[in-house]
């Protein structure tokens, strides 16, 4: 399979160089040139399929060109072994035709283990392979830096830098990152904000002279294609567990930078047999604008009790206006620029109307996150975290048919989110059993300045492949 960028100016790359790519070279993000595309008939045989076996079949078609179908078996089995239910996305019912899936069961209690426990694996298989070594450099506000390191830590040819603001980060966040003691994991708490770490990311990307040609740099955030890949699984595991394919579902997605949304939209289009699929936001509600407005224009960043969601733009937000100008790279680009410049763009109504038939949306404010996870206990004793919360919310509220099920993704375990669980008068959840002992471990983490050369020397002294 090849891959293509949203831009049109970059070579097509097969799967092993978009994995190790991140963004394309035209700054735009790689898409598959065509989606494979499975039959009612064989979807239906997956009805017996456990997860692991599932994503196999889902997986294979992208990566076949470069990942031998016994290796990428392994692969699989491995990724998934890390969870602790054995359903690994288990669903729980709320009412009838109600439902959610919890996709809290990997090692960091968030979704993004899902495709980050995948993506460090399938990056040390391919640079294995072609004998070179990678170094990620992320920055963190919370969940993705957690679940990148959890995915690096067993990775022989990957070494992982993480910064997050010094105590800018939650207590239990902070320490799922600092207590994993890899000698390839290194966790730079940076005297800065969030920003500052990013813009630290974004000027070693730009100029890669510190890293003396020992390792190549490798990006693990959203905009990667294997993350986006390994999340459209879930939704044939789910959608196939309620009926599928002689049912059709809908899905409400608690969405940010619009990848895990998208991962559903693309599940659509390879033959799952989806009905709606419901944008939730939060107060940050730029992808809200833009469906039921037309205007996907920047705003201020507003803190809230989903934080993982509070976002100004959404990253993968251009994959879907690609398709929706007939994958012209070069109306992308220009679209592209306009939008920076001016922090603002409409598209045709046409083709606006285009993407109100494919997603439904809805912004769900704090206070009805804290009502919705009130009101939900007191219908179940189900509780659940604010960022399920806001895709619960939403699909009780634009749901179009009583008769398909709807599943919203429940993206993260609620004790990760205590705010917003005692702020709706409940108690705050234990943690699960493999990480009861979280506050007793040792922490391993280096304080640094907000400072680029700081940075880079320490990658140089403590990286692996400078020794
Ligand atoms: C990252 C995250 C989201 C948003 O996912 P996107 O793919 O960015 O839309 C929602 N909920 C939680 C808990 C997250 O960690």
């Amino acid at each position: 399979m090849k891959y293509i960028s949203t831009r049109g100016q970059a070579p097509a790359l097969n799967f092993e160089d978009v994995l190790l790519a991140g963004l394309a070279s035209d700054g735009g993000l790689y898409v598959p040139e065509t989606l494979p595309k499975f039959l009612p008939e064989q979807i239906a045989e997956w009805a017996s399929l456990n997860y692991a076996e599932l994503a196999e079949q889902v997986i294979t078609p992208f990566v076949a060109d470069s990942i031998p179908t016994q290796d990428l078996h392994k692969i699989i089995q491995d990724t998934y072994a890390s969870f602790s239910h054995t359903a690994i996305a288990p669903m729980q019912q709320l009412a009838a035709n109600e439902w959610v899936m919890e996709l809290f069961h990997g090692p960091t209690l968030a979704f993004k283990d899902f495709a980050l426990q995948l993506l460090g694996r399938l990056l040390d298989y391919v640079l294995a392979k072609r004998d070179e070594r990678a170094v990620i450099v992320g920055a963190t506000s919370g969940d993705t830096g957690s679940a990148a390191i959890e995915g690096c830590r067993p990775c022989e040819n990957v070494d992982i830098f993480i910064m997050h603001p010094h105590n800018r980060v939650s207590e239990v966040q902070r320490r799922q990152m600092t207590t994993v003691i890899s000698d390839n994991v290194f966790n730079l708490a940076i005297d800065g904000n969030f920003d500052d770490c990013q813009a630290m990311v974004k000027t070693c990307f730009a100029n890669q002279n510190f890293l003396q040609n020992k390792a190549r740099l490798v990006a693990v955030n959203s905009i990667n294609w294997a993350r986006i890949m390994a999340q459209v699984v879930y939704y044939f595991y789910a959608a196939i567990h309620l009926g599928a394919p002689h049912r059709s579902v809908s899905f409400s997605v608690p969405t940010g930078n619009f990848g895990d949304i998208f991962a559903g939209y693309i599940a659509r289009q390879m033959g799952l047999p989806i009905n709606q699929l419901v944008v939730a936001t939060n107060r940050n509600d730029i992808l809200h604008r833009f469906i039921s407005g037309n205007q996907y224009a920047k705003e201020q960043l507003h803190p809230t009790l989903s934080p993982s969601m509070d976002i100004m733009i959404s990253s993968n937000f251009e994959r879907l206006l690609f398709d929706l100008h007939g994958r012209d790279g070069q109306a992308i680009a220009t679209l592209m620029e306009q939008f920076n410049v001016q922090g603002t763009m409409s598209i045709e109504p046409y083709r606006w109307e285009q993407a109100q038939q494919l997603f439904s949306s809805c912004r769900v404010s704090d206070e009805e996150t804290v009502a919705t996870i009130k009101q939900v206990y007191a219908e179940t004793g189900y509780l659940l975290d604010p960022h399920t919360a806001i895709g619960v919310k939403a699909a009780r509220r634009c749901r179009n048919s009583q008769v398909n099920p709807m599943i919203t993704l429940a993206t993260a375990h609620p004790v990760k989110f205590p705010d917003a669980i005692v702020q709706a008068g409940l108690a705050s959840p234990e943690l699960p059993h493999h990480l009861t002992d979280l506050f007793e471990r040792q922490e391993h983490y280096q304080v640094l300045e907000n400072k680029l050369t700081d940075v880079q020397q320490y990658i140089q002294t403590h990286g692996r492949f400078f020794k």
